[in-house]
């Protein structure tokens, strides 16, 4: 097939007007003139502009997928606007059927009170917008059996009141303790999440944890995007490392240094307003420990580092780990980082992975909870400047996957004008920044013998997209 529009090929070849595609590869790329005279029985399609196809690198695509179906409390800042929508939920489920939701975000942790009020017959479990931090009822504590005896478990905490008894209101790993009783969510979100994104234009998808691999294996054959997989530490070890398909390779493994800026759980070097630090999730030297069985297994290694000492401490377990690494490291969100770290992103082996559409709901959090710091937060042309390949992702469900939230927050920077970029820096992150960060190096550019995953445009818009030589649009 033969598309025509203003082709951005990210590659040796500039601009160009035309692209036959040809057994899901690019075959050829030129003028309108000249590919239309040499393909001239190819069936033609015409659109505003075609670009590699976009990859979104930093996903949660089965909890998307269940996100699409629950609660939606995104934009929620108030605990009693969230209880309301509770309430309606409780009166159209049966009694006892669990009650979850996610994406508010609130100024302060609230207790199980208004929650028993608005759904006293239903368990209710609700997270945070960063997914960190869970809400729930008095039925869901007491389903979970926790009470004031239960201790915290590691890597999180019960928050309680003055008689030690649990508020409602659960940090970090403790959210697990309620979690589990959830009906665990299976392939047919997973596979939801997915078409969701590929219906967005988003020709690859970087799977960031927090779902088996088995259920990605089962959709091997039927995966519609081409999905680099990171595993959950606790699951590398039983997993076949270096699954490599058509469309799915089992690539990384994933670590937690810290927590998120919103939870007050990403890990400071400068205090919150309150005096906390944050908190370590995994140690450093547990992360440079078995970190370096990943890497000895041919895998990658990549690292959620939030705030300022976790992006300190990482940097320097990849210095340290730098002599085992087969592809790049990868650190997730990198959202808060001193001049004193920046020196330290050079000469690693080392993609970046941001979600500047967080800016858009944390600019506000960052003056609250970081106060004279703003210019510490989502560095984006400084980390761009440190040469290191940059990729972009949404951290769906935290966001919804929308390329253009991306674009609009990295060009018009809500704290920081100087950390703008321009809007082909935005694309390149999210196409061919995203491929090296994957360590596709076939892929996010458009050149002959490239595989034609395309991402199709109207009106600034992802309308449609080419995959596996498919075109599919609208
Ligand atoms: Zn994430």
């Amino acid at each position: 097939m033969l598309l025509l529009g203003k082709v951005t090929t990210l590659s040796e070849f500039g601009e160009a007007e035309a692209v036959f595609v040809q057994n899901g590869r690019i075959a050829d790329l030129g003028s309108r003139e000249e590919l239309g005279a040499r393909y001239p029985g190819a069936p033609r399609y015409t659109f505003e502009a075609i670009t590699p196809g976009l990859h979104e690198a930093h996903a949660h695509p089965q909890l998307w997928g269940q996100q699409l179906e629950s609660l939606d409390l995104q934009g929620l800042t108030e605990p009693e606007a969230v209880a309301q929508k509770v309430a309606e939920r409780a009166r159209q489920l049966p009694p006892g059927r669990w009650i979850r939701g996610a994406g508010y975000l609130f100024r302060a942790y609230p207790t199980r009170r208004l929650l028993d009020e608005a759904a006293p017959h239903h368990p209710v479990y609700l997270q945070s917008r960063d997914l960190h931090s869970a809400w729930v009822n008095s039925l869901a504590l007491s389903l979970a059996g926790i009470g004031a005896e239960t201790p915290d478990p590691p890597g999180g905490a019960l928050l309680r009141d003055e008689h030690g008894a649990p508020t409602g209101y659960l940090l970090e790993n403790a959210q697990a303790l309620v979690g589990r009783l959830l009906p665990a969510p299976g392939k047919a979100e997973l596979k939801r999440g997915l078409e969701d994104l590929a219906r967005r234009g988003y020709t690859a998808v970087h799977h960031m944890g927090w779902c088996r691999f088995e259920l990605a294996l089962a959709l091997a054959d039927e995966l519609p995007v081409r999905l680099w997989w990171a595993l959950d530490r606790d699951q590398w070890l039983e997993a076949p490392a270096g699954w490599h398909g058509d469309r799915l390779e089992f690539a990384a493994v994933k670590f937690f240094a810290d927590g998120a800026l919103g939870s007050r759980t990403a890990w400071m070097l400068e205090p919150y307003p309150d005096g906390s630090t944050g908190m370590m999730l995994e140690a450093p030297e547990q992360i440079e420990q078995e970190g370096r069985r990943v890497l000895e297994a041919g895998l990658g290694l990549t690292v959620h580092a939030i705030g300022t000492r976790a992006v300190r401490e990482v940097l320097e377990v990849f210095h340290r780990l730098k002599p085992w690494a087969r592809r790049p490291f990868r650190m997730e969100h990198v959202q808060h980082v001193r001049d004193a770290e920046l020196p330290r992103f050079t000469g690693l082996p080392l993609a970046l992975s941001l979600q500047p559409m967080h800016l858009l709901d944390d600019a506000e959090l960052v003056r609250r909870h970081q106060p004279g710091r703003e210019a510490e937060a989502f560095r984006l042309r400084d980390l761009w400047n440190t040469g290191l390949p940059v990729a972009f992702g949404s951290d769906a469900p935290v966001m919804p996957p929308i390329f253009e939230l991306n674009l609009r927050a990295a060009t018009q920077h809500p704290l920081n004008p100087r950390q703008n970029l321009s809007p082909q820096q935005v694309l390149w992150a999210h196409t061919r920044g995203a491929a090296l960060a994957a360590g596709w190096l076939e892929h996010g550019h458009i050149r002959p013998g490239a595989p034609a995953d395309l991402t199709l445009w109207e009106g600034g818009r992802p309308i449609g997209r080419v995959f596996a030589g498919r075109l599919e649009v609208g």
